[in-house]
C-alpha cells in the first residue's frame, strides 16, 4: 500500500457466500411483509441500481443487489450491513421498477427486521437519543448559538422533546431508546 492510498474498507457484499448462511425461508417472510410483496418479481435488470441516486455516488450501495441478495437469503448479511441504511427513500426505484417491485418499501422492511435485531449504525442510535433529549437531531455547540445574536439572527425555537416522543410512542427503536433513557446499545 502506498502512503496515500485509502485504508480498506471492508464490504461484505464481495465476499464468497457459503451455502450455511443462506435462509430459504426468508424470502417467504418477507413476502408476507407489508411492502414486501413482489418482491420474488424482481428479474435482476438493474434499473433500480442505475436510476438510484445514493449509488451514483457510493461504491458499495446497490439496491438491485440487496433484492437479490433478500431473494437469496442471506439475512444476517443484509441485516447487519451499514449499506442498509444508505439509502434516502427517495421511491425513484419504486417508481422505475418494470416488475412493479416496491424496492424502497423492501428495504424499509429489512430496515425495521434489523432494527427489531439492534443492528443499527451507532450514528442514527445517537441521533435519535438527542431527538428524545433535546428535539433536535445533533446538539448544536455553544459556541454557535452564541454567535447567532451578532449576526441578526433570532434565538433557536427551543426543541419539543416530550412531543416527539408521544408522536412516535409504539415505534419499537424508539420505545427502546426511552427505556434505557438514551441510544439502545
Ligand atoms: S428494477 Fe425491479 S426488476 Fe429490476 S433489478 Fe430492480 S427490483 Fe429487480
Ligand atoms: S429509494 Fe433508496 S434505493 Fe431507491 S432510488 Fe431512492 S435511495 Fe435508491
Amino acid at each position: 500500500m502506498t502512503e496515500n492510498a485509502p485504508p480498506t474498507v471492508r464490504d461484505p457484499t464481495k465476499e464468497p457466500i457459503k451455502s450455511s448462511e443462506l435462509d430459504p425461508k426468508f424470502k417467504y417472510k418477507l413476502i408476507k411483509m407489508h411492502g414486501g410483496e413482489k418482491l420474488l418479481k424482481c428479474f435482476q435488470c438493474g434499473t433500480c441500481t442505475s436510476d438510484c441516486p445514493v449509488a451514483r455516488y457510493s461504491d458499495s450501495y446497490r439496491p438491485r443487489q440487496i433484492i437479490r441478495m433478500a431473494q437469496l437469503g442471506l439475512k444476517d448479511r443484509i441485516l447487519k450491513s451499514d449499506t442498509l441504511w444508505l439509502c434516502a427513500a427517495c421511491f425513484t426505484c419504486t417508481d422505475r421498477c418494470p416488475q412493479d417491485v416496491e424496492v424502497a418499501s423492501v428495504i424499509r422492511v429489512l430496515r425495521n427486521l434489523a432494527a427489531e435485531e439492534g443492528c443499527v449504525p451507532q450514528v442514527f442510535k445517537d441521533q435519535a437519543a438527542s431527538i428524545l433529549e433535546s428535539g433536535y437531531a445533533y446538539k448544536i455547540p455553544d459556541l454557535r448559538i452564541k454567535k447567532r445574536e451578532p449576526t441578526g439572527l433570532p434565538p433557536l425555537p427551543k426543541g419539543n422533546p416530550e412531543s416527539v416522543k408521544k408522536s412516535l410512542k409504539g415505534v419499537a427503536f424508539i420505545d427502546k431508546c426511552v427505556e434505557n433513557k438514551g441510544a439502545p446499545k
